[in-house]
């Protein structure tokens, strides 16, 4: 049975939608690994994979499997009811992290919000009503929720929406003295992305981490680790904070969690998680079996030697070939970043220009992302081939050669 369906074009987005979204000019309709092809049968390499959420590329096998089965059974009961596909995917992220409890929920933004909203029930639980400050760093990103938005350390982002929500503050990020100075006994919780990645790509320091996580713990303060980005795999290692060794109260996941999916996720301890009692936190779709049956499978795939090994050899493969690119045409100062989340520095001579390194990226068929202006940005799938890594580079080349001899 096929449904007739009215032919749309680019065109029709600044008609229809909300133009909140600058989307480009093409419109993708299939995708396959990490190929594209959009309504004109234009086939792109996709580095961008969905901004860190592709994980396994598009229609992986395992993937489309796991979604088809689960459709042919159960899509929604709701929270009035649990269901098989959240609780095995719940067993299987406590059973590969520091975590002891599971709230899902569905976007990157939801799961930062159930985070702060645990941690300053929590203090007030433990503390009372004076311990509720959230410390963030600057050039943080963490969702545009209200809440989420001014945590994250990004005015540009917050300003102009009314009234700010107070108790927050912000420091430079990997400023250990700074932090420091900002953490008292009103503070509930410090909120850091072990790689800061809509801020430009920029890894935490490993002192950074251990001092944040030693001054949390001596200011009965909760350390919350937005994962969003850098969870699933990423960086090499199941979660950046294995990479670290350094153990966070609190978790949040997405992006890469559901492959393409919608779907996240809020980890914490059972002593913890015991504060969020019945009725106190929500959401509809959270646990979704459609979400978490792909879940699942994201987690199986990715969760193995193979698979986190890989990681790192695509990261060698895609560092050296991006700091030659970067030397040869004098457009990068640094390749920076961890695993399959790299960030290209522009030098001086091409600051504030991510979007044009991007806008030829596409005219040679080539989907890539920027990191602010000053960034170029790469999320492929971790499963990316090596041809495929080969050929979108040169891609790559191809393009910056063209921007940077125009
Ligand atoms: C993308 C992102 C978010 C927001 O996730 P949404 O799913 O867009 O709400 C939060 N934190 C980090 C670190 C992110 O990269």
């Amino acid at each position: 049975m096929s449904v007739e369906q009215t032919p749309v074009q680019r065109a029709d987005f600044d008609q229809v939608m909300v133009p909140n979204y600058a989307p480009a000019a093409f419109i993708p309709v299939r995708g396959e690994g990490s190929r594209v092809w959009d309504q004109s049968g234009r086939e792109l390499i996709d580095f961008a994979g969905g901004i860190a959420v592709n994980v396994l590329g598009h229609a992986h096998p395992a993937l489309v499997s796991a979604l088809t089965a689960q459709a042919n059974k159960l899509w929604h009961v709701s929270n009035v009811f649990t269901n098989e596909p959240a609780l095995r995917l719940a067993h299987k992220l406590i059973d590969a992290t520091f975590a002891e409890r599971v709230f899902f929920c569905n976007s990157g933004a939801e799961a930062n919000e159930a985070a702060f909203k645990l941690a300053r029930r929590v203090a007030f639980d433990r503390f009372g009503s004076e311990k509720y400050e959230i410390i963030a760093a600057l050039n943080s990103f963490h969702g545009r929720t209200l809440f989420t938005v001014n945590v994250g350390g990004q005015s540009k982002y917050s300003d102009g929406f009314g009234p700010k929500i107070t108790g927050i503050t912000h420091v430079p990020f990997n400023d250990l003295a700074a932090l420091k100075a900002a953490v008292s006994d009103k503070t509930c919780a410090v909120v850091l992305e072990p790689i800061q990645g809509e801020g430009g790509v920029m890894p935490a320091e490993l002192a950074y981490l251990q001092g944040a996580r030693a001054l949390c713990d001596a200011n009965n303060a909760l350390l919350v680790f937005d994962e969003v980005q850098t969870g699933m795999g990423r960086t090499g290692n199941l979660f950046a904070y294995q990479h670290y060794g350094v153990v966070p109260d609190i978790l949040t996941s997405a992006k890469s969690l559901g492959g393409g999916f919608p779907i996240a996720a809020m980890l914490t301890t059972d002593a913890l998680a015991k504060h969020l009692v019945v009725g106190t936190h929500g959401t509809t779709y959270g646990g979704n079996p459609m979400a978490c049956a792909v879940g699942e499978a994201v987690i199986d795939v990715i969760n193995t030697p193979q698979v986190l090994a890989g990681v790192h050899a695509r990261h060698d493969l895609f560092k050296a070939r991006l700091e030659q690119i970067g030397k040869q045409y004098g457009i990068f100062t640094e390749i920076r970043g961890m695993g399959l989340l790299l960030g290209c520095v522009l030098s001086d001579a091409f600051k504030g220009k991510a979007k044009d390194v991007f806008n030829a990226a596409e005219k040679e068929n080539l989907m890539i992302l920027q990191a602010g202006p000053d960034v170029v940005r790469f999320a492929p799938s971790l499963v990316v081939d090596e041809a495929d890594i080969t050929e979108g580079l040169d891609r790559f080349e191809r393009a910056v050669k063209a921007l940077t001899q125009a």
